[in-house]
């Protein structure tokens, strides 16, 4: 195993200063939920899609220059699973780019993250777990090892969400500096440590310096040069904060801004990474590496419902707060969401009970089934003792793809925008019609009229589309789907392993 830059420079008298850069790589998925396939999008000419061309412009531009090996990232799942069908070099590329510090370090520099991109806070019990224990099976599929940190969704946090890291082997996470309790101590010196009820192990927080995150995100001309960068931003917030012996900044941001959001940026992360900080005897660091030669030992308190992109917290996604004003739509699209996922959720524990008594460790690991790990006959046999027939094995499965719509009818995109009437919330309609179709093939319990009831009450502010008209419509096309010997099911199947 090669040094620890940060254990290397211990010996030095000036002490260490390290800078950390955090790239969260996430965008919406745009797939139609019943092909799997994205349509066209005229705004992302010249490419199809946009999914292409943040693709070339970010994630391929920046695996070539090696940042994914310098820098702290995540990536979020359904991302890399279309990533990995579309380009699959690229995606190599930056799985043996993250296992290159892995090996070197012992620890890599991949962050795994929820799998649906869930505001965890505004999620059940049940459906944290299972966020958290699909986000973990999924970066280990593809990296390999069990990951060392989890990236929040929108960084949203609960104490409740960080006990059930803590329960998963997860040691840290990154928030936002407005999401912990003000205390006397130097906020610079971290990483922190937060108390969980009833658990003997403290959670690892590493907080984002502001400014530095801010300049990079929304300014500009902060990011012509590295060079400059550095002098002009990094230099001044270390020497003008109390000097601690051993610092280190981290600068995060959403990955998509080197590159697609600010041209030529993974140039200049490039650049900075691998030439400008070494040039002022900053070292680059990542968390898992800092905590390898830094034991924290300063208590912070975490300011539960909090996110990183709103400062009205998690309010944003279940109603309308400063940001995206006369979204008056948002509430009742969470609650007519959160109502059907209930009865969802009854009919599967109540069919699934007849065959096993562990329901949600079974959904817990349909993962494995996705990710095309097992075969979905032997693993369900892990599960279920009793001999099953083909139709019951088959109705099985149905519900638990009807679980999978479950988790992705609240990825966090519905919620972000001022407007009902987009892609995003449309989605989670979809996979709430697929959800609602695949519990009636199976259970005969019929929960059309109900959503229809409780969606008709989403109103998109400008347009005046409401939600009971896209949950029609998508139902229609799931029934349509279906009629041909459940093409849905089976196409749905192939795309998801
Ligand atoms: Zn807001």
């Amino acid at each position: 195993m090669a040094d620890n830059p940060a254990k290397k420079a211990n010996n030095n008298t000036m002490g260490l200063n390290a800078v950390c850069v955090h790239g969260h790589f996430y965008q919406p998925p745009r797939e139609d939920p019943l092909t799997g396939q994205i349509p066209e999008e005229l705004g992302a000419q010249p490419y199809i899609n946009w999914n292409e061309r943040i693709h070339s412009e970010c994630y391929r531009a920046n695996a070539i220059l090696g940042n994914f090996e310098k820098m702290s990232f995540n990536i979020g799942p359904t991302l890399l699973r279309w990533m990995e069908s579309f380009d699959k070099d690229t995606y190599d590329s930056i799985i043996v780019q993250e296992n290159n510090t892995y090996q070197r370090f012992g620890i890599g520099n991949g962050m795994a993250q929820a799998y649906n991109h869930v505001i965890l806070p505004l999620a059940n019990k049940h459906d944290k777990i299972t966020q958290v224990k699909w986000g973990i099976a999924d970066f280990k599929h593809r990296f390999g090892h069990m990951p060392a940190g989890m990236w929040l969704p929108e960084t949203a946090v609960d104490l409740e969400t960080l006990s059930i890291l803590s329960d998963h082997g997860i040691e840290f996470t990154i928030l936002a500096p407005w999401q912990i309790k003000a205390h006397e101590n130097n906020v610079s010196n971290q990483p922190f440590l937060v108390e969980i009820p009833g658990k003997h192990k403290p959670m690892v927080i590493f907080i984002y310096d502001r400014d530095l995150s801010t300049s990079v995100s929304f300014q500009s001309e902060a990011t012509h040069n590295a060079e400059r960068f550095v002098d002009h931003r990094i230099y001044p917030s270390f020497f003008s904060a109390k000097q601690e012996a051993e610092n280190m900044r981290l600068i995060a941001s959403d990955g998509e801004l080197y590159g697609h959001h600010k041209i030529f940026r993974d140039k200049f992360l490039s650049h900075l990474l691998n030439g400008a900080l070494h040039q002022r005897n900053f070292e680059i660091t990542y968390p898992g590496l800092w905590l390898l030669e830094h034991t924290p030992d300063q208590f912070i308190e975490i300011i539960e419902n909090t996110s990183w992109s709103c400062l009205h917290g998690v309010n944003r996604w279940k109603g309308e707060c400063d940001c995206t004003p006369g979204a008056s739509w948002k509430a009742p699209l969470r609650d007519g969401l959160v109502k059907l996922a209930d009865d969802i959720d009854q009919q599967y524990q109540a069919f699934l009970s007849q065959y096993t008594d562990q329901v949600w460790e079974l959904r817990d690991d349909y993962i494995r089934v996705l990710l095309d790990e097992v075969s979905f006959n032997a693993w369900l046999g892990n599960f279920v003792k009793q001999p099953l027939r083909k139709d019951m094995v088959k109705q099985i499965r149905m519900l638990l793809t009807a679980q999978y719509e479950r988790q992705r009818m609240f990825t966090s995109c519905g919620w972000f925008f001022t407007n009902f009437d987009r892609i995003e919330p449309k989605n989670n309609i979809a996979y709430t019609a697929q959800a609602v179709w695949l519990t009636k093939q199976v259970t005969g319990v019929d929960l059309e009229q109900k959503a229809m009831d409780l969606l008709k009450k989403v109103k998109d502010q400008h347009s005046g589309l409401n939600g009971a008209e896209v949950f029609s419509k998508r139902y229609q096309r799931t029934q349509n789907y279906s009629d041909h010997n459940l093409a849905y099911f089976n196409i749905f199947n192939k795309l998801s392993t």
